[in-house]
């Protein structure tokens, strides 16, 4: 009897010590961060781990409804930023997606309207109308439906920002503004660092914020104060593929799946 105690203490030891589920619950801005959702096959030319199959995107979904999460736009996180804190609803989360991929419009946003959960694109612009990606007609699509908000990811999706020189770091930033604002309709406030390069670079920040954008979203896995006064910029939790509903619970709550 003891040598079973002794072995599921050991148990529950080794498994506490890889995964936070005893750390308290991590209140915040949560922000999931996703690519692809679509059932990694041979035809997929990047990192497995960006590819989310739609079924588990969809229970994934149907877990924040199920425990009262509330997922807003960009649009409403940046009207509920006022004295430097988000004044946001209970249980409030943001669903982004990078990049702009087609299976965001023919798998995402179908299991989203299923739900009717809103979600936010971080589009790079020069990968809209191309081969796998989606179309002026598809973002304004998801823009109508009231549903989907967006955030810009340059023009050209560099691979480390900060690699460029300042010209062309001002342009990458500021056109893509425009022309997601001009085609859209819309005002463009956010923008998230391609690869999360550049998010910790300070000269880069000061000139994410003086091309007018007012928040900027890393790569960096945790979750955010409320009190955000643009001191770092808002980390997101990437879902990668393989994630069980216990990853996906542990990073929405305590900011992390694992040590
Ligand atoms: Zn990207």
């Amino acid at each position: 009897m003891l040598t079973i105690i002794i072995i599921l203490l050991i148990i529950i030891i080794i498994f506490s010590a890889k995964y936070p589920w005893w750390l308290p619950t991590k209140k915040g801005l949560i922000v999931l961060m996703y690519h692809h959702i679509y059932k990694y096959d041979d035809t997929c030319d990047l990192e497995k781990a960006l590819y989310v199959e739609p079924e588990i995107f969809s229970k994934q979904m149907d877990f924040l409804l199920k425990h009262n999460y509330n997922p807003i736009t960009l649009e409403e996180l940046s009207k509920s930023y006022k004295d430097g804190t988000f004044k946001l609803p209970k249980k409030s989360i943001l669903i982004t997606f990078d990049d702009g991929w087609l299976d965001n419009y023919t798998n995402a946003f179908r299991i989203l309207k299923e739900r009717n959960i809103k979600a936010n694109v971080f589009v790079a612009c020069n990968y809209i109308e191309q081969k796998n990606c989606m179309t002026w007609k598809h973002l304004k699509e998801m823009k109508d439906s009231g549903l989907i908000s967006f955030g810009s990811h340059t023009i050209n999706h560099p691979t480390d920002i900060q690699t460029l020189s300042d010209e062309d770091i001002l342009k990458e930033l500021k056109e893509s503004k425009q022309k997601l604002e001009e085609n859209l309709n819309i005002t463009i406030d956010c923008f998230a660092y391609p690869s999360g390069a550049g998010a910790i670079n300070k000269k880069i920040r000061q000139m994410v914020f003086d091309t007018g954008y007012l928040f900027d979203f890393s790569t960096k896995r945790g979750i955010t104060n409320f009190k955000w006064n643009k001191e770092k910029a808002i980390n997101r939790l990437y879902i990668k593929q393989g994630y069980t509903l216990f990853d996906f619970y542990l990073l929405i709550t305590k900011g992390k799946n694992s040590f």
